[in-house]
């Protein structure tokens, strides 16, 4: 399965895009230009960004479809005599993944400038050191090439409060249906459900949809809690960028692997989806030939957490396009796994009916 030229230009956009979480503007614009045909928009104070179907009628259930716009980020925390950054963490990241990786640095005048996290030099590295390099962020800095705190504000503009993301560019190996690319936790989900709400315009449904591209999910689904409130949804398809496990474990456990379609988990550490809905959609997979893979996950979360437990408690699922290195700062998936995962998507809003919802 090939994805199109529209989404991969969609994907590619939204993966490019810096959005640290809290700092999810460039996000929302993509995702704004390209969600233009599909509906109306609006936005609350946290960037939430909703769209509604234009054939929504106002008299059927609201089914929510939610897909986070933050990735995994840095924030600048203070400026060293010697010009670097100290820097935290915005979300979890692998700290073996940012020693000597090439982040953008957004300064005091919007724009993101380059900068490396310094990997001390071998030569200067005790025999201890060498054993047990220290992976505590703490100690690490971002070097932007300036000398002194001086040059760093007065001609760099950094300052602290600034987001920062890795600076890796989406590459498509056509030849192979290979993606790469930065925060396809959870871009690649956003990506999906775009292109499905795309290719599903002017098309009659059994609920009113309403698209969200929440922010802040990597800092504890910020932006998700008072998504629900807004939407009031009584069904959700959460999207996601899912971990792939492929390369670390062993056969017999590999839950989500590329190659094999969106993963639906039973559950991880945040919630329990909804065990009746689950199995429905997986058997809507099946009935309709769509690879799908199931999980059960020892950690992670989502925001299908927020939709069990905010007002009614509405019944949640999660589609996952497997992504390898999530929270790292490049990542592998698989055009055949988007493909599968629009599929799914679309299946899913075409089935879902009153009917189906009292059944859960
Ligand atoms: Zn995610």
């Amino acid at each position: 399965m090939k994805m199109n030229e529209h989404a991969l230009n969609l994907l590619r956009d939204l993966s490019d895009a810096p959005g640290a979480s809290g700092f999810e503007d460039e996000v929302v614009k993509v995702a704004r230009q390209y969600a233009a045909s599909i509906g109306e928009m609006k936005e609350d104070f946290l960037r939430n960004l909703y769209i509604y179907r234009k054939e929504n009628t106002g008299n059927k259930p609201v089914l929510l479809l939610d897909g986070h716009s933050d990735e995994v980020g840095l924030i600048v925390h203070s400026i060293k005599p010697n010009g670097c950054l100290r820097f935290l963490q915005l979300g979890s990241w692998n700290k073996n993944a940012l020693v000597s990786s090439k982040v953008l640095v957004r300064n005091a005048k919007g724009e993101y400038i380059p900068g490396i996290i310094a990997a001390k030099p071998v030569h200067f590295m005790s025999a201890a050191e060498k054993a047990n390099p220290s992976m505590d962020i703490s100690n690490m800095v971002i070097d932007i090439g300036a000398t002194s705190y001086q040059d760093a504000v007065e001609n760099f503009h950094v300052r602290m409060g600034e987001p920062v993301v890795p600076a890796t560019k989406f590459y498509h190996d056509e030849k192979r249906g290979l993606l790469f690319g930065k925060a396809f936790d959870c871009r690649i989900g956003c990506a999906a459900m775009l292109e499905a709400l795309h290719r599903l315009e002017g098309k009659d449904l059994p609920c009113d949809v309403v698209a969200v591209l929440s922010t802040q999910e990597e800092v504890g689904h910020r932006g998700s809690q008072v998504a629900i409130h807004n939407v009031k949804p009584d069904i959700a398809v959460v999207m996601e960028g899912c971990p792939a496990d492929d390369t670390f474990t062993e056969s017999y456990a590999i839950q989500t692997a590329l190659g094999k379609g969106p993963m639906f988990r039973h559950m991880d550490i945040s919630v329990i989806c909804a065990p009746r809905y689950q199995r429905w959609a997986l058997d809507l997979a099946a009935k309709k030939g769509i690879p799908v893979q199931e999980s059960v996950r020892e950690g992670g979360g989502n925001n299908a957490a927020t939709v069990q437990s905010t007002l009614s408690g509405a019944p949640a699922i999660v589609a996952g396009v497997p992504v390898r290195y999530a929270h790292s700062t490049d990542c592998i998936s698989t055009e055949f796994d988007f493909e599968a995962t629009v599929q799914m998507v679309m299946a899913l809003l075409e089935n879902i009916d009153a009917d189906v919802i009292r059944g859960m």
